[in-house]
């Protein structure tokens, strides 16, 4: 009796709540649990990994993200939750991005190695080279202390004592660049459009803002992060780290359960007291973690906050809830799409940028449902380094978009619409054949183009269990 009364007690208490199974939830739980703690991970979908997870598609294997990992790699959450035990293998890629722009110019290839891409630049870009140089000597100190003080929990003592360690090696850059924006940092050095755009593409705008923002000028790194990290994809899709994390988190006693939505976060006494579950039951624990939107979190979820949150609370409410701002495409390719005119096979992602103002325009068009007639791209075909993703005989080609509307003005998210300006699909491609899904594929089979003979677009479940926006190229 008192032992079926404690095994009840232990199902409704916990030592730590995490909310929302994506790659940072499970990557808490899985400390906690393996630190001893009695640990409940919830997640509302039916499987875990978030934006992080890999999904079965027309017999292939796609990645809701792009799957470009890179400073993942540089923490030791590998080695400390054994993440190679649970099946976890990276495949490196270098170069790590080919970088090109709408409007022309040679394109170059980013390689780990730094001497390695000057020689690139020098054969495909030499009037950068210079700039690249003053570049790197300023944004890879950098880049190597933001990531060293990612280690450790942020504190102004703890920072201060990394920087005197390091010599101070790298603040400059840090303070200097992170009261500008990253168009006028990058825009110190480099000139021509397919050195600076694909810069400001990986940087701001994949934030879903323009690159003129003010304080953004730290995007301004990620050309340094390339060289600092090993830029990698796991085997087997991204799904394959979020399982390998599951793996860890079960391993070490952790409790799992999926297809389960917080409601809400309780507190009491000034504490936080647990969490109430959709069907209405509560499950109590000193600690909750949420790894979800923080904005829902304060505004929405937490019930009978302390007086002392009211600050931080007002702070979120004042926040305009944020919308998605980018869209990807996964097809499955019977024949290896390539950037027309291009040397360099999608093995590594490929890059597109606009013009500087174009990506600013794109900011600009958004909230009225606008996209950009030529659009930044990040495209690859990861089943290239990765046979594994694709059925025998074909490819997985992946291509997000950015920046285009969550929704139109007046439609709901789901709306397909034929947003301004996707006739870059068409005028972008050689030749090549895609696909068709099999029949009754739940997934949605959209629009025949002139160089594509049927493309099939995976609807996205967004986190927050909406869907995220699907590109919908213009049929011929
Ligand atoms: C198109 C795209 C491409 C990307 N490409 C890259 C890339 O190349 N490289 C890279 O490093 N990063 C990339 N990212 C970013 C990366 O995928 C995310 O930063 C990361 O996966 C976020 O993980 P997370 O755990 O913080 O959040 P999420 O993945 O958003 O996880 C949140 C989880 O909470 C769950 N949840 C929501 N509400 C509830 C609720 N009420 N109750 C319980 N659970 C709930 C959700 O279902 C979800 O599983 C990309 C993202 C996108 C969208």
């Amino acid at each position: 009796m008192i032992e079926a009364t404690e095994e009840r007690e232990r199902a409704h208490h916990y030592d730590a709540i995490i909310v929302g199974a994506g790659h940072n939830g499970l990557v808490t739980a899985a400390y906690l649990a393996r630190a001893g703690l009695h640990t409940l991970l919830l997640e509302a979908r039916a499987a875990v990994g978030g934006t992080a997870a890999s999904e079965r598609f027309a017999g292939a294997t796609v990645n809701i993200c792009n799957c470009d990992h890179l400073t993942f790699r540089t923490t030791p959450v590998t080695e400390d939750l054994d993440l190679a035990r649970f099946g976890l293998r990276y495949l490196d890629v270098d170069p790590a991005q080919v970088a090109t722009a709408w409007s022309g110019g040679p394109e170059w290839a980013q390689y780990r190695d730094i001497e390695q891409t000057i020689e690139e630049l020098a054969r495909t870009h030499p009037g950068e080279v210079d700039g690249y140089r003053r570049y790197v000597r300023a944004a890879v100190p950098a880049a190597r202390l933001i990531l060293d003080a990612a280690q450790e929990p942020p504190s102004a003592a703890g920072l201060t004592r990394l920087a005197l360690r390091r010599r101070l090696v790298g603040v400059p850059a840090i303070a200097r660049w992170s009261r500008r924006s990253a168009a006028d940092v990058l825009g110190e050095h480099f000139t021509h459009p397919a050195v600076l755009g694909p810069g400001l593409v990986a940087g701001p705008m994949v934030w879903g803002v323009s690159p003129h923002t003010p304080r953004t000028g730290l995007g301004a790194i990620t050309y340094a992060l390339r060289h600092v990290g090993r830029l990698g994809r796991p085997t087997g899709g991204s799904g394959a780290l979020t399982e390998a994390l599951r793996r860890s988190f079960l391993h070490h006693g952790g409790e799992l359960r999926t297809s389960c939505p917080v409601e809400a976060i309780s507190c009491r006494a000034d504490r936080v007291s647990g969490v109430v579950l959709a069907d209405g039951s509560e499950v109590t624990s000193p600690i909750v973690v949420s790894a979800c939107d923080p904005r829902r979190t304060f505004v929405r979820w937490l019930r009978s906050p302390p007086a002392a949150a009211a600050r931080l609370l007002s702070r979120w409410q004042a926040k305009r809830p944020g919308d998605g701002y980018e869209s990807k495409i996964d097809a499955v390719v019977s024949r290896l799409p390539r950037w027309r005119g291009s040397a360099h096979d999608l093995g590594s992602t490929m890059i597109v940028a606009p013009s500087v103002d174009e990506m600013h325009r794109a900011a600009a068009l958004l909230p009225a449902g606008g996209v950009l007639e030529r659009p930044a791209l990040l495209m690859n075909v990861p089943s290239i380094a990765d046979p594994s993703l694709a059925p025998a005989g074909h490819h997985v080609f992946s291509l997000e978009v950015l920046l285009t509307p969550y929704r139109r003005p007046g439609a709901g998210p789901a709306h397909r619409s034929r947003t301004a300006g996707w006739s870059w699909w068409r005028r972008g491609w050689s030749r090549g054949s895609l696909t068709r899904s099999s029949p009754g594929d739940p997934s949605r089979r959209i629009s025949t183009s002139a160089t594509s003979t049927c493309l099939t677009v995976t609807p996205r479940a967004s986190p927050a269990g909406r869907w995220l926006p699907c590109a919908t190229p213009i049929p011929s």
